[in-house]
């Protein structure tokens, strides 16, 4: 089965993308699902944050403090490599089970790799096949993700400026989904893209 990476801007509208193919029946497969999953209470590696990183990271409840825990590292270049050192692996190794699983209960001739930072990291290179870019214009990135995570205008340009440009991006996308409108406008726009991935897959099957 075909591996299709998608990727995006902070706010671009990966998520929102992602639920329509699982919508429409492609199976999907998402980093930041993961790596969600993986620190969630129970999880061995949630241990390995509070004795590596210390306990005042982790809520009352024993679940971890997203936000105080998402400012440290991403104000801290050295607690950050700390962090990728302990969990890429981690989301690397559930990842590829994800996909293999797909590949053996679906029919679909492809599926999502939904990688955030694909082109920062290229430990996915390999897996996927074509790359699909969901765009859209800085200030709807900036509106967006700061309506949707509470982030004032000036913390979501910081994210912006710790990713590839937009240019880079779009240089190394095989496709690109515009998300400048409604979220209809998207949702159709992705069931045309998956007509003709449907196609290309199935021709070079
Ligand atoms: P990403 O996963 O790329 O960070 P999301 O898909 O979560 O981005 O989108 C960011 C926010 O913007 C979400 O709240 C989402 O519902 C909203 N959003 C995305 N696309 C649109 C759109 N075309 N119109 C209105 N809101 C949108």
């Amino acid at each position: 089965m075909i591996v299709i990476a998608l990727t995006g801007g902070i706010g671009s509208g990966k998520s929102e993308a992602a639920r329509q193919f699982a919508n429409i029946g492609v199976p999907v497969v998402d980093l930041d699902v993961i790596a969600h999953e993986l620190t969630a209470i129970g999880e061995p590696i949630l241990l390995d944050i509070a004795r590596i990183f210390g306990n005042d990271f982790l809520n009352k409840d024993g679940s971890l403090n997203r936000t105080k825990f998402r400012e440290h590292v991403f104000n801290n270049p050295a607690e950050r490599l700390k962090l990728e050192a302990l969990i890429h692996p981690a989301i690397h190794a559930r990842a590829l089970k994800q996909l293999a699983d797909n590949n053996h209960n679906s029919r679909a001739p492809y599926q999502i790799l939904v990688i955030p930072l694909l082109f920062e990291n290229n430990r996915y290179e390999d897996i996927a096949q074509k790359v699909l870019v969901i765009d859209c214009d800085e200030s709807h990135q900036i509106t967006r993700a700061m309506a949707r995570n509470q982030l004032t205008e000036s913390e979501v340009k910081a994210i912006m400026n710790a990713q590839v440009t937009r240019a880079t991006r779009l240089s190394l996308a095989d496709e690109v989904i515009t998300n400048n409108g409604s979220l209809t406008e998207l949702r159709e726009n992705i069931t045309l893209i998956h007509k003709k991935f449907i196609k290309t897959c199935i021709v070079s099957k």
